[in-house]
């Protein structure tokens, strides 16, 4: 997209305050790339709006102006979701930073998008509540709602979409939308506060959530659990799915990933196939018990070596550690980019997409470290290349078609939380079919000029 007219810069300034709108390089460029290797087109100007009303006029004039916009959070996206594609306007969110309303006996709290998650769960903490969902990164509320992130604790928590309740919503025109209701349960018409989380800001911008929050539980204990081999360790998963026990926490780690930590961290791992897990509980009892079933388990499993009851500090440390992976790794390749798959399959299947990853790195070379979330059936391989050497890059995108392919293959998806931004596009139509148009006459209804963040989903 070419630089805004002198008429149109002296028109968006003239919706926000003189320095919240900016046509300066350094700000366009800090808005072309996410954490991905996915660069876009460099915008024509940044605005960042602090109410809602800012946000709905900036939209009926950028539709009449016929401008695309691409909404802004933290920018810590794994697909390019945030990346502009034709240039236009960028809106960062992240001055609509408050946090409107907490009523501890509702378990709610009412915040605007660019509330960091982790600032969130500070002030919520000081009333036992905390927001569950946990990307490892401190991303805004309104990203996290966009690209329906969730993490470590999905597997007995939930995803971002269990704890959206209300939104307020500008459509691409200008118009704005309330969605949902403050109940806990509500039978009444479409469920449009789930079509907008996950639709990466793609059908207009959320300018106010109402979300659920959960109760901090009263105890934790982490667990980690060594196995010979990954066959073994992936087949646990289901196993302790299944157990009704629950875990608050069940990661996958390969040993090259717990070699990294190692190093970086001094942990003193076992550099073996592991599970990392953690349980809640009320008691100190309940947990002892939970985890007494969960070692006879797993040994029948043919764990090697349990260990838990570690004491607070080394356990945040393991968790920090596992939270870094992804910067751990950069920092292992120095000079490199990182491609990222994030498969998600049936948790019966995930033992299969384990083995299926690394007979794949190893017949092409590849380098790339495997874990994920294996409660959840996600699988992470995070794909290690020069992006400036198109046949590593190539086939590091082959294999990285290949992993999705299989996981679509095997009744699952793409995309487990990261979701499908510019990189897993190419996957839409092999996962959803004739759903994917139906996904494609929603967003001609809401946007019909294809203005909202345009290339991403489709
Ligand atoms: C180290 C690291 C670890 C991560 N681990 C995880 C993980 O475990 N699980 C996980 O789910 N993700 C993970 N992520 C990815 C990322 O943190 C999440 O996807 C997060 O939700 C992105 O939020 P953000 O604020 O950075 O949003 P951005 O990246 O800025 O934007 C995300 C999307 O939201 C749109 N958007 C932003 N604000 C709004 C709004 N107000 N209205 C409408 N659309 C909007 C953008 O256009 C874009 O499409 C990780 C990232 C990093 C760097």
């Amino acid at each position: 997209m070419k630089e805004f007219t002198g008429d149109q810069t002296r028109i968006l300034s003239g919706f926000v305050e003189t320095e919240r709108f900016s046509t300066g390089q350094s700000h366009r460029e800090l808005h072309v790339r996410d954490i991905s290797a996915h660069v876009g087109v460099l915008p024509a100007g940044i605005i960042w709006p602090v109410t809602t009303e800012e946000v709905s006029q900036i939209l009926a004039w950028t539709y009449s102006e016929e401008i695309s916009v691409t909404p802004w959070g933290a920018g810590t996206s794994t697909e390019g979701n945030p990346v502009p594609t034709r240039g236009g306007l960028v809106m960062d969110l992240t001055r609509m930073d408050k946090i409107l309303d907490i009523r501890p006996k509702d378990l709610q709290a009412d915040v605007q998008p660019g509330v960091l998650r982790k600032g969130l769960n500070r002030q919520t903490g000081r009333f036992g509540l905390f927001f569950p969902p946990d990307p490892g990164a401190d991303a805004t509320i309104g990203g996290m709602i966009a690209n329906n992130a969730s993490g470590v604790q999905t597997v007995k928590y939930g995803a971002t979409k269990d704890y959206v309740m209300r939104l307020t919503v500008v459509l691409p025109q200008g118009k704005v939308i309330h969605t949902g209701c403050r109940a806990r349960k509500s039978s009444s018409g479409f469920d449009l506060t789930r079509l907008f989380v996950g639709s990466e800001g793609t059908l207009g911008i959320v300018t106010e959530a109402t979300l659920r929050l959960a109760g901090i539980p009263e105890h934790n204990l982490a667990v980690t659990v060594t196995f010979d081999n990954l066959q073994d360790a992936s087949e646990a998963v289901a196993v302790m799915i299944g157990s009704g026990l629950e875990p608050a926490a069940l990661e996958l780690l390969t040993p090259g990933l717990i070699s990294l930590m190692n190093r970086e961290k001094g942990l003193g791992l076992p550099e073996c196939p592991s599970l990392f897990c953690e349980f809640h509980g009320i008691s100190k009892a309940a947990l002892n018990e939970a985890v007494d079933v969960a070692r006879e388990l797993l040994e029948t499993c043919g764990a090697t070596d349990f260990r838990y009851a570690m004491e607070e500090g080394k356990r945040k440390e393991l968790w920090r550690a596992r939270h870094e992976g992804w910067e751990t790794i950069h920092r292992a390749h120095p000079g490199k980019e990182t491609l990222i798959v994030d498969a998600a399959v049936p948790i019966s299947r995930y033992p299969e997409m384990i083995l299926f990853s690394h007979e794949i790195l190893d017949r092409k070379g590849a380098i790339g470290y495997v874990f994920g979330h294996a409660g959840d059936g996600n699988l992470h391989v995070v794909l290690v290349g020069d992006l400036k050497n198109p046949r590593e890059w190539g086939m590091l995108e082959e294999v990285n078609r290949e992993i999705v392919t299989q996981a679509i293959r095997l009744g699952g998806t793409c995309t487990g939380e990261h979701g499908v931004g510019i990189g897993k596009r190419q996957f839409m139509a092999l996962e959803h079919g004739e759903s994917y148009a139906v996904m494609k006459q929603i967003k001609g209804l809401l946007d019909p000029k294809g203005l909202m963040n345009p290339g991403k989903i489709f």
